[in-house]
């Protein structure tokens, strides 16, 4: 069991610590035979008295006197009993007595006790049983556990037999002759004893230094785990050391607490923090330090932490005797039992009063910051209101101006002033836009949208100016550019004018095309990319590094012939940032530049309401283009080929006219010739005209692309067999209509209303409605009763929200233009009390808000107040026709 302890306490032992078991398990084997040497010794001492008494006893009783005739005297034996015996045994129990476990005293009692024996013998005339008193003296003397001692006794029985049987046989064996092998058998039978008893003296010897040894081991553990003990105090005591060391320099304050949450032990700093003294910390008297409206707070804290074992963190506030305040952040820790018990927490203290400080101050500063933030889009919203409400003005005025009959030199005027009014509304919704942009106030929408519809009505508001300026202004879609994806159309657009208007702007002649192709794509999300390319002035590499930079243009320090502010770029390059794209130009000087972007939108999936036309009817379709311009020819070859058709293509009316009769002549004559208008040398119109008057080309029917527009002349085109007439840019699917149309012989010369679709320009067919416009500036009143008399409708009029509550009671009206900001009351509110008033009718006012307010969340702001419909000043035509379009749609 020990043996088992000790090997599972103490590592296994070096071979020096097993020396030094070894040599001490000897001492203890050598002290132990000593204490059993005395021992003896001692036990011998009465013995041997015993024994001289029992030799007197026995001579008296057997030979009390001797007769020699009649006299009779004591006999010799009592006196050799008395005397002898006495000789015999006193100088062994001398030196027993004062010489005690020596070697001499062990041999003196060992010889004494064998001639002891000898007297007895010789006493009793040789009598056999006291021959056993050898015997039994031999045991005794084994106690002594020196088989030496034997050897001694030994010797001197058998010299005794050996020579008293020579020289007096009746004194040891009671006969008068006795033969030299009797006292061989008595040796012989003392031999045979000392053999017993000298295996019995080795089994002694092992059992003791048995036990010697694990005395000495048993020491030996004890003195390890003593001086690991001792050891292990030392490093206790040490580490106490140190972390009292710790504790008393430590920058933060530290305690301990019991299970029950007393604390026991806090250091120097948590007295400085808590102005408390250690003394007065101790138990629950800590809290007292804490501020009165804290403490119940930190106390129920401190019980959940405590009832629960589990960490504890609070800030709170304690109070100093002299009403100072500190900001304290306290953190304690839970400590367990090696079992797992719950034993308290130790903690720490952190005096945090200058950061608290310095976060009331941040908070102060955002504050602050946000204040101003708010205060600056205020002022945003308030200048873009100010400025739009006498743009409306102008920009109204003019347009009602420039619809009179004027002298050629006032017309000039007034189209100057409308162009500046133009750009000064450009150059305001840039403003605004780079502000919010900065303000990070810039909005996305996310919706679903049609990306080749985007596209294409982007080219539609920029073809005017293109064809202006004779460009051409070309778009498409690469094979494999997803269609439908969902994003922000608005700002897509807002990029794509704004790059497209810059490569106008700087191109004189040649043209500008938009491509649109598919970058990557990621599971859904796609990258698409698209490229403005003109042939215009292009732009120097130094230029080209700041270009989308604010307030960065090429030639800012030149005559500022082409004006801007230098905006657009920029605001594209936030606004593609925006899209999760990047933004680049490849420009040379005098060679034309490439302004490219990519957006990341994901891809969304097609209306299910898709109009589409059957495209595997006209698939296979033999179709000739003829176009000077190569690039307007290739965006058709990749239409059409897209939709399986087979085309040709012919740069001029020569090459067109030698193309059509080969494939006539080869029994697969051209089906359809898309022809462009604007062509050098022969026109579109003529080649028509041509293609018309020769009969083997009958079969051939013919489209015109044109950018002339309302230019044109209906008549002189369906007599050159046009079927149908395309405004360039040519959108896809409109071409694919048109086409489509064709075929479906939709268009003969008696339907032609459908077919010169694009040639028309709408006039709006007045309604039958009730309008009220609600503005409160006199000037802006006339400018939209102006614009409503110009497509043909009469309004009344109500300066504010109050007048227009009124007149509703009076008359019941299908359109509210309704002005945000009023006297007496505004839009919005009048529009809240007209929904309440609806509640009770059946009938329901289309309000549409006309507000010089274009800043973030205006729309919504309305929509909110219960209106309709947003227009933002100043107001265009197309836009109020827009509007009251919807009305007529919505209500249909
Ligand atoms: P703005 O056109 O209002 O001046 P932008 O930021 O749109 O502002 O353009 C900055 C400048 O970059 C322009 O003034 C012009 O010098 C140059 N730039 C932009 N696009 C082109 C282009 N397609 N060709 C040549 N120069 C261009």
């Amino acid at each position: 069991m020990l043996a088992v302890r000790t090997q599972s306490i103490v590592p296994p032992m070096s071979t020096t610590v097993q020396h030094s078991i070894d040599a001490k398990r000897e001492v203890y084997f050598r002290e132990q035979q000593e204490t059993v040497y005395r021992n003896t010794d001692k036990l011998f001492v009465p013995c041997l008295i015993i024994q001289w008494l029992f030799g007197v006893l026995i001579a008296v009783w057997v030979t009390p006197r001797t007769w020699v005739g009649e006299q009779s005297e004591t006999h010799p034996h009592v006196w050799a009993a008395l005397f002898l015996g006495a000789l015999i045994a006193a100088f062994p129990i001398v030196l027993a007595w004062r010489m005690p476990g020596q070697a001499a005293t062990r041999h003196s009692i060992a010889i004494a006790q064998m001639l002891a024996g000898s007297l007895l013998i010789h006493l009793t005339g040789g009598r056999i049983e006291t021959h056993f008193h050898v015997f039994g003296s031999l045991a005794f003397l084994s106690f002594y556990r020196d088989w030496r001692v034997l050897a001694t006794a030994s010797f001197v029985v058998v010299a005794d037999h050996f020579l008293r049987g020579i020289l007096w046989p009746e004194s040891i064996y009671g006969v008068i002759n006795a033969s030299v092998w009797r006292t061989m058998e008595h040796a012989g039978w003392v031999v045979v004893e000392d053999i017993f008893l000298f295996f019995a003296i080795r089994q002694a010897h092992q059992e003791m230094r048995r036990m010697a040894g694990k005395k000495a081991a048993l020491e030996a553990l004890n003195d390890e785990v003593e001086s690991r003990v001792i050891m292990r105090t030392r490093e206790l005591a040490a580490s106490e050391e140190r972390f009292r060391m710790l504790s008393s320099t430590a920058p933060v304050g530290i305690f301990q607490t019991d299970a029950d949450g007393n604390c026991f032990y806090t250091n120097q700093r948590w007295t400085e923090i808590s102005g408390l003294s250690e003394q007065e910390s101790l138990g629950m008297n800590w809290s007292k330090a804490i501020l009165l409206e804290d403490r119940e707070r930190v106390l129920k804290e401190w019980q959940n932490a405590t009832q629960g074992g589990r960490e504890y963190l609070c800030e709170y506030r304690m109070l100093w005797p002299n009403n100072e305040q500190r900001w304290v952040l306290a953190r304690a820790k839970a400590m367990f039992s090696a079992q797992g018990d719950f034993i308290g927490h130790v903690g720490t203290a952190e005096d945090i009063t200058f950061r608290k400080h310095h976060e009331t101050e941040i908070a102060q500063a955002r504050d602050s910051a946000l204040e101003s933030v708010r205060l600056k889009s205020e002022f945003l919203a308030n200048v873009s209101h100010e400025i739009r409400t006498p743009m409306n003005a102008v920009i109204g005025m003019i347009g009602l101006l420039l619809d009179t009959s004027l002298t050629p030199q006032q017309r000039k005027f007034a189209t100057t002033v409308h162009k500046s009014a133009e750009t000064l509304l450009t150059l305001l919704n840039d403003i605004l836009d780079f502000s919010k942009i900065e303000a990070g106030k810039l909005t996305f929408e996310v919706d679903d949208f049609d990306l080749q519809e985007t596209v294409e009505n982007t080219l539609d508001l920029l073809a005017d100016s293109a064809h202006a300026k004779n460009l051409e202004l070309i778009g498409f879609l690469k094979p494999g550019t997803p269609r439908y994806l969902r994003g922000d159309p608005g700002r897509l657009r807002q990029v794509l004018v704004n790059l497209i208007h810059n490569a106008i702007k700087f191109t004189e002649q040649g043209e500008v095309v938009l491509s649109v192709s598919l970058e990557s794509s990621d599971g859904a999300d796609q990258l698409i990319r698209f490229e403005v390319t003109d042939t215009g002035i292009g732009i120097d590499s130094e230029t080209q590094a700041k270009l989308f930079q604010a307030f960065t243009q090429a030639d800012g320090s030149g005559t500022r012939k082409y004006g801007g502010t230098g905006l657009g770029l920029a605001i594209s390059r936030r606004l593609v940032e925006l899209m999760n794209g990047r933004i680049g130009i490849r420009s040379a000087l005098g060679e034309g530049s490439t302004f490219w972007f990519t957006a990341c939108m994901e891809i969304a999936s097609p209306p299910f309401a898709c109009n589409r036309i059957d495209q595997a009817s006209l698939a296979g379709l033999r179709v000739l283009t003829v176009d000077d311009n190569v690039t307007n020819a290739t965006m058709l070859h990749h239409q059409l080929e897209n939709w399986g058709m087979r085309d040709s293509h012919a740069l001029h009316a020569d090459e067109a006219m030698r193309l059509l009769h080969a494939a006539v002549a080869a029994g697969d004559p051209f089906r359809l010739a898309i022809l462009d208008m604007q062509m050098p040398d022969v026109s579109g119109l003529t080649l028509a005209c041509r293609i018309q008057a020769d009969k083997t080309l009958a079969d051939t029917r013919l489209i015109m692309l044109t950018s002339l527009g309302a230019r044109l002349d209906p008549r002189s085109l369906r007599e050159a067999g046009i079927l149908e007439c395309l405004l360039k840019p040519v959108k896809q699917a409109r071409l694919f209509e048109c086409i489509a149309r064709v075929f479906n012989d939709l268009s003969d010369s008696k339907n032609a209303a459908g077919t010169w679709k694009d040639l028309e320009v709408l006039p709006a067919k007045p309604h039958n409605l009730q309008i009220l416009v609600a503005e409160d500036n006199p000037v802006n009143q006339k400018v939209v009763l102006f614009l409503l008399k110009k497509l043909g409708y009469i309004a009344h009029i109500a300066a504010d929200g109050l007048e227009v509550l009124a007149a509703l009671k009076r008359t019941c009206y299908d359109i509210i233009f309704m002005d945000c900001q009023m006297p007496e009351m505004d839009g919005y509110e009048a529009t809240r009390c007209i929904r309440e008033q609806e509640l009770l009718s059946p009938s329901r006012t289309y309000i549409v808000a006309l507000t010089a307010n274009s800043m973030n969340g205006d729309r919504e702001k309305c929509i909110e107040a219960g209106m309709d419909d947003y227009l933002p000043k100043p107001l265009r035509q197309d836009d109020l026709v827009a509007a009251i379009q919807r009305y007529v749609d919505g209500r249909g």
